[in-house]
């Protein structure tokens, strides 16, 4: 089973996606994270993706291609995985069905408007060491500035500042959305409140994966 998750940025995808890999053993393959790791390490990939991603815009698709091909080869992803921030446009989704086409897919977009999202991604800061994410507003660090888990400094992501916001949501309705429209012809397309907590929005993907996963091999982590 693939399980897709997709949805604007600030939805909550990717602490959705650290849930869902915890409670369902699926790892969570985050383009999002390949790429900043892949910046952070200077690698040519990183360097040729960092300019785009700090404009919000998306990086090219072989770019992708080769990190989320060599993640899902890992031994680890043989059972199923989970994709967050891929496929990103209709050519992407060419790219994993000629990567992988015969998984059962179960696709999940998190559907927040965009008033929401601009107030939640100015908010959000992220632990320069150890990657935590807090909310100024939802979820403040204890100590101003310091991650409650390692003590790292906490910062903004580059593509959160306001301007590059208003960049990446147009590219989620041009590029990202049309995605919804092959997944719905397949029938394998659920759409998600991201409204409310984070433990209101795992209990909707929960009542949808429960079903799914249960009829295939794919059985809860074991806790
Ligand atoms: P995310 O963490 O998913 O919001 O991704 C951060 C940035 O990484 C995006 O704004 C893009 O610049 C880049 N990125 C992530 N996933 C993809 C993808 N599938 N295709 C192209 N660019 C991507």
């Amino acid at each position: 089973m693939r399980v897709i998750l997709f949805g604007p940025p600030g939805s909550g995808k990717g602490t959705q996606g650290d849930l869902v890999e915890k409670r369902y053993g699926l790892p969570k393959v985050s383009t999002g994270d390949l790429l900043r790791q892949a910046v952070r390490d200077g690698t040519p990939l990183g360097r040729r993706g960092e300019a785009l991603m700090n404009q919000g815009l998306l990086v090219s698709d072989d770019i992708v291609e080769g990190l989320v091909r060599e993640r899902i080869a890992r031994p680890d992803c043989r059972r199923g995985y989970l994709l967050d921030g891929f496929p990103r446009n209709p050519a992407q989704v060419k790219i994993l069905d000629a990567m992988d086409g015969t998984r059962p897919e179960f696709v999940i977009e998190i559907v927040v408007p965009p008033e929401v999202i601009i107030g939640r991604l100015a908010n959000r800061r992220v632990c320069a060491q150890c990657k935590a994410i807090y909310s100024l507003v939802n979820c403040p660090p204890r100590v101003e500035g310091r991650c409650d888990v390692c003590g790292g400094p906490l910062g903004q992501r580059p593509d959160d500042k306001p301007e590059v916001i208003a960049e990446r949501l147009r590219v989620y309705q041009d590029e990202t959305a049309k995605i919804r429209e092959h997944y719905l012809g397949k029938n394998v397309y659920h759409a998600v409140d991201g409204g409310g907590s984070v433990e209101e929005v795992f209990g909707r993907i929960e009542a949808l994966l429960d079903g799914a996963l249960r009829e295939t091999d794919t059985g809860k982590a074991q806790a």
